[in-house]
């Protein structure tokens, strides 16, 4: 599933093929993905301008200049393509139409950015720019990790009551948006925080230390994604994933990786999900 850094990877991708650019034609395959499209949605796209790309979350948000947004989510197995006309680095050639691609969008340049959604987890929608942050995928999202209302002060007083494990408190996109199960084991195990640790009773301190670490960790993984995209260009490689070597994440059994520390990494299940972390270092 793509995490913020692959999401960030995506939207450079695309970027380049569609900023600027008129959607000469959208074409729509199917009625749905996660949910319905939403209504008239080829006939909102076609002849309208993307003004900007921005990420929200794990969302990418296309502003175009009819005064509506268009929201793109991955889901689980979403990948965007790039084909046509080649626009940017980031390209490869793409049949159309190919199995599970559910929306493609000609750009009036000749690229064609294709939606291919295999598990359809995916979601398509579009709102109105003005009052996007009102929109329900929207509206209960906690601050950006890498943005500025994300500070010590924010994260202390928002985690200082909490009961919940530390690690399910990262995750909870109310208290910060779009930091997943691999960034947050990456996080913890950086800052020496073990991630069953109730997050009300970590200090302040080491709560303010997880902050400057989230965004490294993320920053990190965004400039690894860029270096996949341009190592990616000569093949067919899919936007959107990228090989990353994580410290602790899915590396149960090895050694741990701080110096003198002779234990391995462990795992353990937490809300059904997986938490990897060493048992010496991390308290
Ligand atoms: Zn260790």
């Amino acid at each position: 599933m793509p995490e913020l850094p692959e999401v960030e990877t995506v939207k450079a991708g695309i970027a380049p093929a569609m900023e600027g650019q008129v959607i000469a034609q959208a074409d729509i395959n199917r009625p749905d993905l996660r949910w319905p499209f939403p209504e008239n949605m080829s006939a909102r796209l076609t002849g309208k301008r993307v003004l900007g790309l921005r990420r929200r979350s794990k969302y990418i948000l296309a502003d175009l200049d009819s005064g509506e947004t268009l929201l793109i989510h991955l889901g689980m197995s979403g990948r965007m393509l790039v084909s046509g006309v080649k626009v940017g680095e980031f390209h490869h050639p793409h049949p159309v139409p190919a199995k599970h691609d559910h929306v493609v969008l000609h750009m009036e340049n000749g690229a064609r950015i294709t939606f291919n959604d295999a598990r359809r987890f995916g979601a398509m929608d579009l709102l109105d720019t003005a009052t996007q942050e009102d929109h329900w995928l929207i509206r209960d999202i906690g601050p950006e990790p890498l943005g500025n209302a994300f500070d010590e002060t924010y994260l202390v007083e928002r985690l200082k009551r909490k009961n919940s494990p530390i690690k399910s408190a990262l995750l909870d996109q109310g208290i910060v948006a779009g930091l997943g199960n691999i960034y947050v084991c990456e996080v913890l195990f950086r800052t020496g925080i073990h991630p069953a640790r109730k997050a009300s009773q970590i200090s302040a301190k080491r709560i303010a230390s997880l902050v400057p670490v989230i965004r490294e960790v993320l920053s990190e993984a965004i400039a690894a994604g860029g270096s996949s995209l341009r190592d990616y260009r000569q093949s067919d490689g899919e936007l959107g994933y990228f090989q990353h070597v994580f410290q602790v994440y899915d590396q149960e059994g090895k050694l741990c990786v701080t110096d003198g520390c002779k234990k391995t990494i462990q795992r353990i299940v937490q809300s059904g999900r997986s938490s990897f972390f060493c048992p010496q270092c991390q308290r």
